[in-house]
């Protein structure tokens, strides 16, 4: 039986009982943003109707109260991943496209230069690929790319070839969104420590169903986005670790991020102010701290069990099919809650418009990693990504309409 209790989750996600042409929607474009519950939803409003005010700089009640909220916020989303150093380890940015550009223009623009190297994976997503790409174009640096193997892991070997003295940044993507590997980022991470290194890891597709804990992976900076974890669009986290984010750069100036300021000179703000120019995402911060509240309440081992026994039965069933092919490893264990494919005769295009016939909705394209998907020999593919309030009835619903768009176009 099913590791959740889905059935009451369900009932706190209103969005799952939309229907479209009298079928009721399938949500599996989880990863590309996953649904809303209630309690969220409530944090929001129950802001806006309350306490709504800018923070830090106010006397008066409201801007004391929201203060409070948006700070505390910041120390509950640092110990959900394991920080101990709490808020000042933890920036609140736009997603984790803005963290992966923070550390590139406020960390990378002064630190690289000629003969230095950025080392990144093949399976990289275009939040940190291009990002690099640039600033190493900028700063005279050059970027390094671990391979990944048939069978989509990374090929350890060739990181341990890659990663050495002229390495100044590795920044590894800890599951991939496009092939579902879970990266050995502890390893790497030791890898880049022996060669005096920094890690960065794209936590993006892990903290919303994995437990994480950034300081037993010993990584130097830790993104996420809390859209993709049940909180709100508008919010992302850059966990860094105190010393470095205290050492490095601030990434945007003005408001907020400064303590004292002349015509000549300014100083910077305590961590994580520093980095949190002009007035903040607080609806959405408060708002990601009630979604890190549901999410261990229901406890993120179980979650994770839930979606490994969703993947497990889905790549059972579309096994079923000999002219499928799922990209990234063969055991639900060992990857992500989602499943990349291709159909033979179906273009994932296709494919994805067929199932939204059906109210399944997935995704078809490149997932934002085009150069994985010239390496895989294909422009596109389909992906079906899982969250804790999504059912084996409803990856029966996903093969069906699998099964369909087979048969229209064979
Ligand atoms: N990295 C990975 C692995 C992702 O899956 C995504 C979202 N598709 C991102 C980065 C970018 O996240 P955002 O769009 O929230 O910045």
């Amino acid at each position: 039986s099913a590791p959740l209790d889905v059935e009451r989750i369900r009932g706190e996600f209103p969005i799952l009982e939309r229907e479209f042409d009298g079928n009721q929607l399938v949500y599996l474009d989880n990863a590309a943003t996953t649904q809303t519950p209630e309690p969220v939803i409530d944090a929001i409003a129950d802001y806006y109707r309350e306490t709504n005010a800018n923070v830090h700089r106010g006397i008066h009640h409201l801007s004391q109260e929201a203060s409070i909220a948006y700070e505390e916020a910041h120390d509950t989303v640092a110990e959900f991943v394991g920080a101990s150093g709490g808020r000042e380890e933890m920036v609140f940015t736009k997603n984790t496209t803005e963290a992966e550009n923070l550390v590139a223009y406020a960390w990378g623009l002064n630190e690289l230069g000629e003969g230095d190297e950025v080392v990144l994976t093949e399976m990289e997503h275009h939040a940190s690929l291009v990002t690099w790409q640039q600033i190493a174009k900028r700063t005279g640096a050059e970027v390094r790319y671990i391979e990944v193997t048939e069978g989509g892991e990374l090929d350890m070997d060739h990181a341990r070839e890659l990663i050495g003295e002229d390495t100044r940044m590795v920044s590894v993507v800890h599951v991939s969104n496009a092939l579902g590997t879970i990266n050995p980022v502890g390893e790497l991470a030791d890898l880049a420590h022996e060669n005096d290194s920094l890690i960065f890891v794209d936590g993006a597709q892990a903290v919303p169903n994995r437990p994480v804990d950034v300081e037993a992976i010993d990584a130097d900076f830790y993104a996420f986005s809390g859209h993709k974890m049940a909180g709100p669009t508008g919010i992302g986290c850059l966990y860094g670790k105190k010393a470095i984010l205290e050492a490095m750069e601030p990434f945007l100036y003005g408001g907020e991020m400064i303590r004292k300021v002349t015509y000549e000179e300014s100083t910077w703000n305590d961590l994580p102010w520093k980095y949190e120019a002009g007035t903040p995402l607080i609806a959405q911060g408060i708002a990601l701290e009630q979604a890190v509240e549901y999410l261990e309440e229901i406890g993120m081992e179980r979650i994770q069990a839930h979606e490994e026994w969703l993947t497990e039965y889905a790549l059972d069933r579309l096994s079923e099919f000999d002219d499928i092919e799922v990209y990234g490893p063969k055991e639900a264990g060992n990857r992500g809650g989602l499943i990349g494919f291709n159909l033979d005769s179906v273009h994932a295009h296709d494919l994805a418009s067929i199932m939204n016939d059906h109210a399944v909705a997935i995704r078809a394209g490149d997932h934002c990693t085009q150069p994985l998907h010239d390496k895989l020999g294909t422009a596109a593919s389909a992906r079906a990504s899982f969250y804790l309030y999504n059912t084996r009835e409803e990856v029966d619903r996903l093969v069906e309409a699998v099964d369909d768009a087979r048969q229209l176009f064979a």
